[in-house]
């Protein structure tokens, strides 16, 4: 760093897209060499990230990467190699015939982190192959508010499975060394407080006391600071007036000092900019550049030009900045480049290349798509189907790929079919690759449907379409009226037909009004790449589903309410003179829900002591039972409640989960430790305790009473 001059380090820290370098059209894609040499040798620029358009096929990112590394290392003064950064959010969702996984919504209802895991691995393995070793993921905003486009990123609205899953992403990611070719630089975003505007809208202001923003959304970032990820992204959006990329607050005070964090902040795209064009709290570029850099960030995605870059060397030979605040920025950005073995292999790596698109990683696709999948209802057990029965499935997601993949898939927003690997199925492929082309009827349209149609079973498939960030804004979480109406008129001409509802979909769509008119619902969130194999396998019974929501499915727009809130005056009823009142929170399906095709019971709840004292860890554990008559997987639930506190507490808090797998008539045990940390909340004095005092444990509907003691 010492023989650099400011320009070099400020280049550093520029961030441009993949269009600042590249000829207009994006068709094939063509680097324009003098816009390369303005970016890389002038102005120094060390990061480039994106896509025009949409995904290249792994050949053409060899050769971008190779292509723009040369200049970097060749006709640079100091030949510093440049960085490459990708958004691979739920696989490598912009390299053409990758593997795509669940969205994070799918897989913290899998309650598997070990597949989190894996399928984290896969996608270094994916992206590494592809020349990338930076990944701008995982999401670990808490989806505590429904209506935000982005909720289907997020591991849904608890903290200690964001935090689990997000961990186990990160370690994923990350692997045991970012040298290593199969590993990627991980990106925790997008610190803190995205998830809850309160418009719902993205990029949008939350209002977030502190004491909630301690206690629900920075454990997941602490968590993963802990697990080692190196770099962080901002929210583009404001918490409690302040823009996050102009708090100093947040970005130092907190993520730095507190959570000690040492790695890269990058910026969110453009979110420098709208310091001055949105929020409006700098008066004009320069002075974004001043207030987001004073607050704490080492890297800007531009991304389209040189702004940032000016401004900052402006800056400093001003005096305004000090050149040490930026060759703090610098040493990171330096570290993580090394760290990465960007300067011993500046060029794509033939090791890595070799592990992309390895049969195994359908196989886990498979799996995650499956074990994501939750069945909400099944009355009279009309699942599973037989395969020799005549269906009728209706509705456009039946057969699109683009609704069971969703957001970042080969495109920004997910909707451009032509993109996506001509090996994978629809629904209604794979359900008629199970069953026959002659015992599957498909109808796109409602109003399509004639009455020679005899089917066994209907099946209307409900929901979204893909979407991304603000593209995905939504004024309601109701279905369309015509879904509704087109069901009501189904039902009359097929009064004595079961209906079975299949949702794709980001965030729940509210399903009140037509959900008694149906015998069968499954959830399937965006499932990716298997994810018309893996609802086949649950309709037919190839697989015994066992995913549980991740969040609390809501069946009114006007009460989105999480499981852990606080105490209400629930089932109360107030009868005076002029008006009764009753109230009761009444969600479509609660958190944790879903079904199995066999049965579990559980028993036996105990602990290994009643007490718990200082820093002694208490064993918890109960027995489950595969009552049914199939095998299949179960999640058990361990939650606690502080029977009274200084802060009011929530009805339940979860703080344990674990899946076992129970053949028929199978009994297991399964443990947990909880000790006082566990039982711990955010005091008004901003800092975690536990109190003395009863807390109520409980799995299921057993319950057992733990006292903690104090020190
Ligand atoms: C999104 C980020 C993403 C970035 C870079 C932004 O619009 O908010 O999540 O990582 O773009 O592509």
């Amino acid at each position: 760093m010492s023989k650099m001059t400011l320009e070099e380090k400020v280049g550093q820290m520029t961030n441009l897209t993949l269009s600042a370098i590249t000829e207009p059209s994006d068709d094939p894609l063509k680097v324009d060499p003098v816009k390369l040499r303005e970016v890389i040798v002038k102005h120094n620029i060390g990061s480039i990230q994106n896509v025009v358009k949409h995904a290249y096929g792994i050949e053409e990112w060899h050769k971008l990467i190779n292509e723009i590394q040369k200049v970097s290392l060749t006709e640079t003064r100091l030949k510093i190699p440049f960085l490459y950064c990708i958004d691979a959010v739920h696989g490598t969702n912009f390299t053409l015939n990758s593997t795509l996984f669940p969205h994070n919504l799918g897989l913290a209802a899998t309650r598997n982190p070990e597949l989190v895991k894996l399928c984290a691995e896969i996608t270094a393995k994916e992206v590494r192959a592809s020349g990338i070793r930076y990944n701008f993921s995982p999401v670990l905003d808490v989806g505590r508010q429904p209506l935000w486009p982005r909720f289907p990123e997020t591991f849904g609205e608890d903290v200690l499975l964001t935090k689990t899953m997000g961990v186990a992403s990160v370690k994923g990611y990350e692997g045991k060394s970012l040298n290593d070719f199969t590993s990627v630089a991980s990106c925790m975003k997008h610190f803190v407080g995205y998830s809850v505007p309160a418009n719902g809208k993205d990029r949008a202001a939350a209002y977030i006391p502190e004491i909630n923003l301690r206690e629900y959304f920075l454990p997941p970032f602490k968590a993963a600071v802990d697990a080692g990820a190196h770099t962080l992204m901002v929210n583009s959006g404001e918490v409690n007036g302040t823009p996050v990329h102009a708090s100093k607050f947040l970005l130092t005070d907190v993520l730095r000092n507190e959570l000690n964090y040492k790695g890269i902040v990058i910026s969110d795209w453009e979110d420098i900019k709208k310091l001055n064009e949105r929020h409006r709290v700098a008066e004009n570029h320069k002075e974004a550049v001043y207030l987001s850099v004073n607050a704490g960030i080492d890297m800007c995605i531009v991304p389209f030009d040189f702004s940032f870059y000016n401004d900052l060397i402006a800056l400093v030979k001003e005096g305004r900045i000090k050149e040490e605040r930026i060759n703090e920025s610098v040493k990171r950005i330096l570290d993580l480049k090394f760290d990465l073995g960007i300067f011993e292999r500046p060029y794509v790596e033939k090791e890595a290349a070799k592990n992309f698109a390895l049969p195994e990683y359908k196989q886990t696709a498979l799996t995650a798509a499956r074990e994501s999948i939750t069945l909400l209802k099944n009355s009279d057990q009309v699942l599973p189907l037989k395969k020799d029965k005549k269906v009728l499935i209706v509705g456009p997601n039946a057969n699109s790929l683009t609704a069971l993949n969703g957001a970042w898939s080969y495109t920004w927003q997910g909707r451009k079919a032509e993109y996506f690997p001509k090996t994978e199925f629809t629904l209604l492929e794979a359900m008629k690759k199970k069953t026959g082309d002659a015992n599957v009827t498909y109808k796109k349209d409602f109003k399509e449907i004639t009455s020679d149609v005899k089917p066994d079973y209907i099946i209307v498939t409900l929901g979204e379409d893909a979407y991304a960030e603000t593209p995905g804004n939504t004024k309601t979480l109701e279905l369309p009226s015509e879904d509704l109406e087109g069901i009501r008129n189904l039902v009359k001409m097929y009064p004595n037909i079961p209906l079975i509802y299949i949702l794709t979909e980001g965030r729940p769509r509210l399903i009140r009004e037509v959900e008694p008119l149906a015998k069968g619902v499954l959830l399937a969130y965006w499932p990716g790449s298997e994810g018309g194999n893996a609802i086949a396998d649950v309709l037919y019974g190839d697989y015994n589903p066992s995913g549980k929501l991740p969040f609390t499915y809501p069946r009114y727009s006007g009460e989105l309410m999480t499981y852990d809130h606080k105490w209400l005056d629930e089932a109360v009823e107030i009868v005076e003179p002029e008006y009764k009142y009753f109230y009761e929170f009444e969600p479509q399906y609660p958190f944790g829900y879903g079904l199995s095709y066999t049965s579990f019971t559980l028993s036996n709840l105990k602990l290994s002591s009643n007490q718990l004292t200082g820093d002694s860890k208490i064993k918890v554990s109960v027995d489950v039972k595969n009552t049914g008559q199939r095998s299949g997987q179960e999640v058990v639930e361990l939650y606690s409640r502080d029977q009274f506190a200084s802060v009011t507490p929530s009805v339940k808090r979860l703080r344990g989960f674990k899946k076992v797998e129970l053949q028929t008539g199978e009994l297991k045990t399964v443990d947990f430790e909880i000790s006082r940390e566990d039982l711990a909340f955010v005091g008004t004095d901003m800092k975690w305790r536990t109190e003395p005092g009863a807390f109520d444990l409980m799995i299921g509907d057993l319950k057992v009473v733990l006292n903690y003691k104090g020190n």
